[in-house]
């Protein structure tokens, strides 16, 4: 009999996915092009990968199992099977819940019309959704948020409405985070949920426009324009974009790509993730003056903006104390403790020779179930570190997310059970510090609210509907 967290209702499945998409009438690739943006997201999402594109005429696709490079390798596949200077394309992440499934990769083109749609973003309650599709007679059994929110266009584009005013009708049933572009075969449609909890960027390449879910995407020869605004969507044809603002926008971001989730090469709200990181690291060294350390550390690579940080602003020295694996897999998303851990030790190694004999600080982006600085306090103290303080770059993640990025359910975040002393008992760590969250605003240089802080503080700024029930104040 499968495990209960085996079986799975398809609209349960969270998707923190990337999105790329190309309308460059000058060139004959634009799934080259978008091939080479959806490389540079691969860190959105490792699962699978996918591409459609259009000549004017049919639209083309290829979606596959694994990494970019995996699903696009030319000893496989000749990129030529993709025409025309249309495209977009997806890397689906891999969740505890979607992992394996190959059903639901990305973009997703429907039967009945000729039209794809790729999403990042996640419907925490689909039951509007579901209700549209029954009073058309659809059955959303099966269906995850993503296809869906396909379907329900496409009731619209069946009758004849242009793909992006069939979208515009629609999004009233979309009760959650989603930042999509569409195609048909004559144009590329971006748009980003009236709070804009995921990024989304808009960039000019030759003749013609790109989207991004991170600024990272585009290359130096690539012009970034702009975030995609909240509520607004963008249309592009071959004359060049236009926009509107489908619905009125309020600009709430996810705070976890500032901490966790986006490249540091990227910049969100016109902010360079790697300042903002770094901007985390000499603030904890302000509130902690008193933890005394011979080095300073990273968890890499996402602890590493940080640490530098730190290091300038305490004057400690950084030291590279863990080695990692660049060919591991993903740690965060399987069920069981026992192989997070042994896949933790897998991925990381450390390095006796600076760690013995010293007081290491080690910084790291957050704890979610613990598992991580658990593992790595135990590494360091195995390699000879005589004291082991952990700085964690983010407040205590105590309420589970619904926007896409897959922490699980309450009741397994470490911060939802415990106290930061137990905490740091449970790690086994001589102290455990996290900026305070007044802090890790500030760092941004934004307002609060100018966030979804949801992980941190319980607000929901988009209705999580039916999964309220979900989550316990703590
Ligand atoms: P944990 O081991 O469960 O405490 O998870 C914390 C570690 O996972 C940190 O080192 C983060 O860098 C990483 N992490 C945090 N959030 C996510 C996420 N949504 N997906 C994948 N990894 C994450």
């Amino acid at each position: 009999m499968p495990s209960p967290e085996a079986i799975v209702n398809a609209a349960e499945l969270n998707e923190k996915c990337a999105v790329f998409a190309a309308n460059i009438p000058d060139t004959e690739s634009a799934a080259r092009i978008v091939t080479t943006g959806l490389f540079r997201l691969q860190h959105r999402g490792q699962e699978g990968s996918g591409v459609v594109s259009s000549d004017g005429e049919s639209l083309y696709h290829r979606r596959g199992r694994g990494l970019v490079t995996q699903v696009f390798d030319p000893e496989d596949f000749d990129i030529a099977k993709l025409p025309g200077s249309i495209a977009i394309g997806h890397n689906r992440y891999s969740t505890s819940n979607g992992n394996g499934n190959t059903l639901h990769y990305q973009p997703i083109i429907g039967n009945e019309t000729p039209f794809a749609l790729a999403h990042n973003g996640n419907i925490p309650d689909t039951s509007r959704l579901e209700a549209f599709l029954d009073s058309r007679g659809v059955s959303s059994k099966n269906m995850n948020d993503s296809e869906m929110m396909h379907t329900a266009i496409e009731q619209y584009v069946k009758c004849g409405a242009p793909l992006e005013e069939a979208v515009r009708e629609v999004t009233p049933l979309f009760t959650g985070a989603y930042s999509l572009v569409l195609m048909d075969k004559d144009k590329v449609v971006a748009l980003r949920d009236p709070k804009g909890v995921r990024p989304l960027s808009l960039a000019g390449y030759k003749n013609g426009y790109l989207v991004a879910s991170e600024t990272c995407a585009f290359t130096q020869d690539m012009r970034h324009i702009r975030d995609i605004k909240p509520g607004e969507e963008v249309v592009i044809d071959k004359n060049g974009f236009t926009s509107q603002q489908f619905a009125e926008g309020e600009q709430k971001l996810d705070i976890f790509e500032f901490v966790y989730f986006s490249r540091p090469d990227s910049h969100l709200l016109g902010k360079s993730v790697y300042k903002v990181r770094e901007r985390f690291g000499e603030m904890l060294a302000e509130e902690f003056p008193r933890i005394k350390g011979d080095i300073v550390i990273d968890v890499p690579n996402s602890g590493l903006p940080a640490a530098h940080g730190f290091a300038r602003a305490s004057g400690i020295p950084k030291e590279v104390g863990l080695i990692k694996n660049t060919y591991s897999g993903r740690t965060f998303i399987d069920p069981g403790e026992n192989i997070r851990a042994q896949k933790v030790r897998e991925k990381l190694t450390p390095l006796p020779e600076v760690l013995a004999g010293q007081r290491v600080i080690v910084v790291d982006d957050s704890i979610v179930r613990g598992t991580t600085p658990r593992e790595v306090v135990k590494m360091i103290r195995d390699a000879g570190a005589i004291e082991v303080h952990m700085l964690i770059t983010s407040s205590p993640v105590k309420y589970p997310d619904f926007y896409g990025i897959d922490t699980p359910q309450q009741s397994k975040l470490l911060a939802a059970r415990m106290s930061i002393d137990e905490m740091k008992q449970y790690i086994s760590a001589d102290s455990l510090h996290f900026l305070p969250y007044s802090r890790m605003i500030e760092a941004t240089g934004l307002p609060e609210d100018a966030f979804s802080t949801s992980a941190f503080t319980g607000n929901y700024p988009i209705d999580i509907g039916r999964k309220k029930s979900e989550v316990i104040r703590i």
